[in-house]
């Protein structure tokens, strides 16, 4: 599954998230912020923000 970080848009790693579904909740590796899952479609996951971080 792909997810483009909605805030910085690197790729966010998911291979640690074996179990990604919807309301998981998903750390972006290169900004730190926090990343609610909204709907799976396919290979394609939407995200919204979270928590803004620190
Ligand atoms: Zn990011």
């Amino acid at each position: 599954m792909n997810l483009t970080c909605i805030e910085c848009k690197n790729q966010v790693d998911l291979s640690s998230y074996s179990d990604l579904a919807m309301d998981s909740v998903v750390e972006c590796q290169t900004c730190g912020i926090t990343l609610l899952v909204t709907s799976i479609d396919d290979n394609t996951v939407s995200v919204e923000i979270m928590d803004e971080g620190k």
